[in-house]
């Protein structure tokens, strides 16, 4: 049986958005003393926007945006979505693609017509053979942008940048949960040029360029010293919420992410992990 006090921020919290799958969540969210969080669709909006397209010499910016959309028609990857509607804008509609498969934190392949055809990040596209600017790749991720690379099996197509806005809400919570004596770090697949230049506007921590193992490995590290709390929405999350101490999911986020986190943070609002842990924190010490 559940002590009153633990049902009643049970329902206090589903009252503004924030679900938690039983008591024990309350428990051990008030023990957290490090908190991970994803940067695309986390503490960014997860709704990039391609902002340059960059065609690879002799390739025209149609046949890029093209075998760009046509392998990222299945996908449901944020970038997938930035990519396609750039595509439709540009009145291109996606070639029939076979066999398509993401590369988790690495990217998409499919087969388009005869050839294997890959959107992935310019690192990834290194070890295909296929990055034709290396330089104006990471110049742009300096400035905050994600960068990826199209290829197919004979020649490198080019590049596409996108941006992808830090949520209006996301700085203000990392200066609560440091106020409240929480550790923060953002974890991302991204390559470290966007990570330093998203992190470093909202002040916090970051381990960029890792795969879901990579971010799995990284909250068992936090672990060794305390409460974890991790917040992701990706399927590459799952294996790090499952991980967490208290693993949350972003509401908008994908099943997989929700199915497997402890609880669930519906309104997309960063603000609402500090508000989760004070809830938390309230709770266990009025039971103590
Ligand atoms: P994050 O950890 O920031 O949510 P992901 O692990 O989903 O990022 O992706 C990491 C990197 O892998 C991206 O920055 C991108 O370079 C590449 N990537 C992943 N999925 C896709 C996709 N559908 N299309 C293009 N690139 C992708
Ligand atoms: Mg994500």
């Amino acid at each position: 049986s559940v002590p009153a006090s633990i049902a009643s921020a049970l329902s206090a919290g589903a009252r503004r958005g924030l679900l938690m799958k039983g008591g024990a969540v309350i428990e051990a969210a008030a023990g957290i003393r490090h908190v991970a969080l994803d940067k695309t669709g986390t503490l960014t909006r997860g709704r990039p926007a391609v902002v340059r397209i960059l065609p690879a010499p002799g390739i025209g910016e149609a046949v890029l945006l093209a075998t760009a959309a046509g392998v990222e028609a299945g996908s449901g990857h944020p970038l997938a979505q930035a990519i396609l509607h750039r595509a439709a804008e540009a009145g291109i509609a996606p070639p029939p693609a076979r066999a398509a498969r993401a590369l988790p934190g690495q990217g998409v392949e499919a087969v388009l017509g005869e050839s294997r055809a890959w959107v992935v990040s310019p690192r990834h596209a290194a070890t295909l053979g296929g990055l034709h600017d290396a330089g104006a790749a990471e110049a742009l991720e300096a400035e905050g942008m994600t960068v990826v690379a199209v290829l197919d099996e004979h020649r490198p197509l080019g590049l596409i940048a996108l941006r992808d806005e830090p949520r209006p809400d996301a700085a203000e919570a990392m200066r609560q949960l440091r106020a409240m004596g929480i550790e923060a770090t953002m974890l991302t697949g991204d390559n470290p040029r966007t990570a330093q230049a998203i992190a470093g506007t909202l002040g916090i921590g970051f381990q960029a360029a890792m795969l879901p193992a990579d971010k799995l490995a990284a909250i068992r590290e936090m672990a060794a010293q305390g409460g974890v709390m991790m917040i992701g929405d990706g399927i590459n999350d799952a294996p790090a919420l499952k991980q967490a101490s208290v693993g949350v999911a972003m509401g908008s986020g994908t099943d997989v992410a929700l199915e497997t986190a402890d609880a669930a943070i519906l309104r997309d609002r960063v603000a609402d992990v500090p508000a989760l842990i004070r809830l938390a924190r309230a709770t266990m010490g009025n039971i103590r």
